[in-house]
């Protein structure tokens, strides 16, 4: 098998690294992997998104053979400004004032430079699309938005979990927010109390009877946002909390869902106050079977670059929750990024490197076929 260029690769992923890409932002990575993608004979094409875009690569292949897509995102969290990479004996770094951005150029870095190879060697291949979102890091915005029309591949290779090549997270949480809001009765506080009905007060006790934190293995609840009432002479009119419920498991989701509601409404209602109550789906879950077609080509993939698969549940939401809903199958690959979203984030050159090889692996596998 070809192999990846190393130093080429560092070199990639550190210019990507000192382009600043804030989200909303992208515009000047979009621009560099535009004109890398040009020179590569990758053709790209800029989709308009809010205020940025999300970038589509796309190398045609031998016909016959199922397309596939890698994806990832162009911006970064913050601080992320004027990033300056340091390579450090094995690993890149960033000058420890600013995040590196490894989540998720590392990942571009290595599409590039896989697509690099192929280009440069030759390499027999079928089409491949690349597919990298804007505005990923404040709410899946670029993919959320993005129209499914515009690729053909049923398969998707995320690259943006953290942690050394060989993570795939198969299971992945259906994620709700709702926000509870209580109208009680205002009242002089001090002079006529026993006229009002105090909106935080019933919160209050909602809040008490609902079960949060940890509930089960793959279900959470979290009360993140708390308000209400105008000042300490009055009681209070009006209060709001502000939760989430992710679940693996969708039926669960919807349980717990109706538990918040009936303890809402029965406690309102107890209490002669009355609750509004808005639910909100952010994203949808997912479970990928170990016998699935992209399972198989991603196990088979990694025994070529020798790399043990691992088998993940992650509790969070990627691009990937947002492939699976819309019918392409997806998985989220760790792609060796550390200690993410702080100031002493970090790759290993090694991971890097295999994180590229993978690329060519998973490019290789589907069009040799499985064996
Ligand atoms: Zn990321």
């Amino acid at each position: 098998m070809s192999s990846i260029n190393r130093e080429r690769l560092i070199s990639t992923f550190m210019e990507l690294a000192r382009i600043s890409s804030p989200s909303w932002e992208e515009g000047k990575v979009i621009d560099f992997i535009v004109a890398y993608a040009g020179n590569i004979g990758v053709r790209s094409k800029k989709i308009p998104c809010g205020k940025s875009y999300n970038l589509l690569l796309s190398l045609k292949g031998e016909a016959g053979i199922d397309p596939v897509l890698f994806s990832g995102h162009t911006d970064t969290v913050t601080p992320c400004m004027n990033v300056k990479p340091v390579r450090v004996g094995n690993r890149i770094t960033s000058d420890g004032t600013t995040i590196l951005g490894s989540d998720d150029k590392s990942a571009i870095a290595m599409f590039l430079e896989a697509l690099h190879v192929i280009h440069e060697d030759r390499l027999p291949h079928g089409p491949v699309e690349v597919l990298l979102s804007c505005a990923e890091e404040i709410g899946l915005n670029g993919i959320k938005q993005f129209d499914m029309k515009h690729i053909s591949s049923k398969l998707a290779f995320v690259f943006d979990c953290s942690g050394p090549i060989g993570k795939i997270i198969v299971k992945a949480p259906y994620h709700l927010n709702m926000t509870l809001t209580v109208r009680g009765k205002a009242a002089h506080a001090g002079i006529e109390p026993e006229k009002g009905v105090n909106a935080i007060n019933v919160l209050s006790e909602i809040i008490t009877k609902i079960p949060s934190g940890r509930i089960d293995e793959e279900t959470t609840l979290n009360i993140g946002m708390i308000s209400g009432g105008r000042a300490t002479n009055i009681v209070a009119e009006e209060s709001k909390c502000v939760l989430e419920i992710r679940s693996i498991s969708n039926k669960k989701l919807k349980q717990y869902e109706k538990i918040v509601r009936d303890t809402a409404k029965n406690t309102a209602r107890t209490n002669k106050a009355k609750v509004s109550i808005v639910s909100a789906l952010d994203y949808s879950g997912f479970t990928i079977r170990e016998t699935e077609p992209i399972t198989l080509i991603l196990s088979s993939s990694m025994r070529k670059i020798g790399v043990k698969p691992e088998y993940c549940i992650s509790g969070g939401g990627s691009d990937t929750n947002v492939f699976n809903k819309s019918g392409v199958r997806a998985v989220n690959l760790s792609c060796g990024m550390q200690n993410v979203h702080t100031t002493s984030e970090y790759i290993s050159i090694q991971d890097l490197v295999r994180g590229g090889e993978l690329v060519l692996a998973i490019i290789d596998t589907v069009y040799k076929g499985l064996r």
